[in-house]
């Protein structure tokens, strides 16, 4: 990242706004934070408003207008552009206007609604201006960390599900590592007892499949607090300090199903897969998002329709539904197919026919 400027106004008022000079270009930082809390560039408006009037002013023609925040890097910029030459026409309060209203529709990620009109954007001039720009703009040299720029808001990076970071977990278990992810250096994401994963490569993973983007370790921050920590635990995922020693406890068997599974390895197996970390969780997901909603897969009850769409989806449990536990090798890996949705009566009545049919 180059050197960034402070927009100061032609009073020499310095604004809260930053920019950055790549030869041709002028990098217009976006607005970042919310207000009272660490807020950034809020002079953003203005800011770019005093950036037009001395381009016009010094008669530079802007030729082309893209969003560049990190969230669209992806897309091709013609269709991130949003103020072309045939633009060029109008005051710099039209063109403005245009790049506040264009701004808001580019690159929307989902549903979210609404969109932004504050992201950092790149202005290109003529070539015939490069090593001018920094006296025509006349902004002040900062030295500034504008790494929090890059941050993806949090409302996105909570549209990761349970089931992006297991297909993550599955994906690094297989060897994939997520580019620009270090090993971590203070916690662990406890898959099993065999495997921990560096939670923020782990998250960054299931983020790029989530947000269609690749997601890398500057667009979020990890750490006990952060959202990324928070979606890995509503995942199923214990984050522990490195220095916590691997429990064997990882996923142990309810007290009630203790009595009948009693010397049967088999099923205690069994009953640690569906429990598995993680694995219910994307299970629930996966099913709702080709369901429309969570119902038993043996009766086919709707539990909202009986208990209310509260508290109702709690009777539905995950279950693993390899019947021949016996032919399962130790090292068999739970796939998502390999789970069911079933109500805790059906659930209930499935385990003790395959009580019946190890006994047997
Ligand atoms: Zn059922
Ligand atoms: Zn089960």
């Amino acid at each position: 990242m180059g050197q960034v400027f402070q927009v100061v106004d032609d009073d020499g008022t310095r604004l809260d706004a930053h920019y950055e000079i790549d030869s041709e270009s002028i990098i217009f930082h976006s607005r970042g934070g919310t207000k009272g809390k660490g807020a950034t560039n809020t002079d953003y408006s203005l800011g770019l408003a005093v950036l037009l009037d001395k381009l016009e002013g010094h008669a530079v023609g802007i030729q082309q207008v893209w969003v560049d925040s990190s969230q669209v890097q992806a897309l091709p910029i013609t269709d991130r552009t949003i103020f072309g030459l045939s633009d060029a026409h109008g005051s710099t309060q039209d063109a403005l206007k245009l790049i506040a209203s264009r701004m808001k529709s580019v690159g929307r990620i989902g549903s979210t609604s609404g969109g932004n009109s504050t992201r950092r954007i790149r202005i290109r001039v003529g070539n015939e201006h490069s090593g001018q720009l920094e006296s025509i703009l006349g902004g002040l040299p900062v030295k500034k960390d504008m790494r929090s720029l890059d941050r993806v808001p949090a409302e996105d990076l909570r549209g990761v599900t349970a089931e992006h970071v297991w297909l993550a977990i599955e994906d690094m278990r297989n060897g994939t590592e997520p580019p620009g992810f270090g090993p971590s250096t203070d916690y662990d994401l406890l898959v099993d007892d065999c495997l921990r994963l560096p939670p923020k490569a782990v998250f960054g993973l299931a983020a790029t499949k989530a947000l269609g983007f690749t997601v890398l370790p500057k667009h979020f921050t990890a750490g006990v607090g952060s959202v990324c920590f928070e979606v890995l635990e509503a995942a199923g995922f214990n984050v522990v300090s490195k220095d916590t020693l691997a429990t064997g406890q990882v996923h142990p068997v309810p007290s009630d199903d203790h009595s009948w599974t009693e010397g049967q390895p088999k099923l205690v197996e069994h009953l640690r897969r569906e429990r598995a970390r993680g694995a219910a969780q994307a299970k629930k997901d996966l099913f709702r998002r080709v369901h429309g909603r969570l119902f038993c897969e043996r009766c086919m009850m709707d539990p909202v329709q009986i208990y209310g769409d509260e508290y109702g989806e709690a009777c539905i449990e995950v279950h693993h539904r390899e019947v021949r536990v016996s032919a399962m090798t130790a090292n068999h890996r739970t796939s998502l197919s390999d789970l069911q949705c079933l109500c805790a009566n059906c659930h209930r009545v499935v385990h003790r026919e395959l009580r019946n049919l190890v006994a047997r």
